[in-house]
């Protein structure tokens, strides 16, 4: 499986013919790989923790699709169920038995949830759900963190001003600034920042909500300080701002119930995605009773979808969560993680980059781990927040991906991102990704 040499002319020839119609070659920008170098694999196939590229190349999968595949590629009940579901109809655009059971599950598991709302990717569930939260307040304004990514949606492409206060600053052209001028960036796991900003005197008053990821995934992965969700909800419950935990990453993949069973926060308003589809486009939104009940039609505030709670998405999404009610299943998901983290640290304690997990400081190599979620940062102080993450050594990053690669196995193309286990992964292949690593670290972090 040490494929040293890759081949890759087929995928090269893909991604010249890809450019010349797809912009940038890609649907969506990380895939091109610009951050690493190189040309992207082009994914054949996938079965389990395994994804095959158009040259061949046989790689153990730590992308998971960016988050949705916890049970791996192509498991066998997803692929039955849907195969049955398929030819019994693909949409109707009348309501269905599914979405109702799917609501129920959801309901069931995420304890902030009464109600929930189907839409077709993370990026609409939180566009809805800010619409809603302003709704429900009568505010125009939000706040989310730095390094957060909540998709693409006009208001949340923001990042900080001038000051702690100041309206946001686009990120992206086409992004007006009277926008993001609504939306304050406070830092990540700063709780004395949110205090000073929407505390007595600050701009809370103004807030319709206040949005977080629970578990940062979208500056590499970043666990929540003790006591920093706790705090977000006294703050928000104080400035009468709603809290919305994205979990478009988190829900069902740290624990059944999302963060916030894992960490006990409840929050008004969760915006899901990735896991609860299996691998199909599906988002949702969901919350107290109250709020979830202003949506049209039972309510004023109007959002809609002509493939919402496709029923090929909702079987994908409701076979899955079945077999994460399996027991044991979270467990497993822990081990396996654990033990990728602590074979990963010792592979790069050999090779000579001092390495730190989690609280460590002064070494090389930082890993941040939640679950079956983790980064390898590439720097040697502890990383907390945007701030923290952005002072990792690219150039390594890029050195230790690409020698992952030639090696068979397949990481996410940014620093910034989290590597995602699934229950796929055996013991046998952590093992095999740590040999991998065993080298790579070296290559990565020797002196150029
Ligand atoms: N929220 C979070 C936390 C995400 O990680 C993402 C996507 N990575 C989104 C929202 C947007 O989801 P989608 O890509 O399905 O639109």
């Amino acid at each position: 499986m040490s494929n040293l040499k890759l081949q890759n002319a087929r995928s090269s020839e893909l991604f010249a013919r890809a450019q010349r119609v797809i912009p940038g070659g890609v649907n969506s920008p990380v895939r091109a790989f610009r951050e690493v170098g190189g040309e992207p694999a082009f994914a054949a196939r996938g079965e389990g923790g395994r994804i095959w590229d158009a040259d061949g190349n046989e790689y153990l999968d730590c992308l998971g699709s960016w988050g949705p595949l916890i049970l791996g590629h192509a498991h066998p009940a997803v692929v039955a169920a849907v195969q049955a579901a398929v030819v019994r109809g693909t949409s109707f655009g009348v309501p269905t038995e599914l979405e109702v059971e799917f609501a129920e599950r959801i309901v069931e598991a995420a304890p902030s949830v009464e109600m929930v709302r189907l839409v077709n990717s993370g990026t609409e569930a939180v566009m809805s759900a800010l619409r809603l939260a302003r709704a429900f307040t009568g505010r125009d304004s939000i706040a989310k963190f730095a390094g957060g990514y909540h998709g693409h949606g006009d208001s949340l492409l923001a990042q900080a001003g001038s000051a702690l206060a100041a309206p946001g600053v686009p990120t992206t052209p086409g992004v007006p600034e009277a926008v993001v001028a609504q939306t304050l960036v406070l830092p990540y796991n700063d709780l004395e920042a949110a205090r000073r900003s929407l505390g007595a005197g600050g701009v809370g008053e103004r807030l319709a909500a206040v949005i977080v990821e629970p578990v940062a995934g979208n500056m590499g992965v970043i666990p929540p300080a003790e006591g920093f969700l706790a705090g977000l909800r006294d703050l928000t419950r104080q400035a009468g701002a709603l809290l919305i935990f994205d979990e478009v990453i988190t829900g069902f993949r740290v624990a059944y119930g999302g963060a916030q069973s894992r960490y006990g926060v409840i929050p008004d308003l969760t915006t899901l995605g990735k896991v609860i589809g299996g691998g199909f486009p599906i988002g949702a939104y969901g919350g107290r009773r109250e709020i979830m009940e202003m949506m049209a039609p039972a309510g004023p505030v109007f959002q809609a979808g002509t493939l919402s709670g496709n029923p090929v998405a909702v079987t994908a999404g409701l076979t899955t969560l079945a077999e994460l009610r399996r027991p044991g299943v979270y467990e497993a998901l822990e081990e396996r993680g654990a033990a990728l983290a602590q074979g990963l640290s010792e592979a790069a304690g050999r090779a000579g980059a001092a390495v730190h997990l989690r609280q460590g400081c002064g070494g090389q190599v930082h890993i941040n781990r939640v679950g079956s979620m983790l980064t390898v940062f590439f720097t040697d102080n502890q990383v907390m927040d945007f701030a923290s993450a952005k002072r990792s050594d690219l150039a390594r990053f890029a050195r230790f991906f690409q020698g992952m690669r030639r090696r068979g196995v397949l990481l996410p193309p940014s620093q910034f991102e989290a590597w995602f286990l699934s229950t796929a992964h055996t013991p046998q292949d952590i093992e095999r990704i740590v040999s991998a690593s065993a080298e790579a670290f070296g290559e990565a972090t020797a002196p150029s």
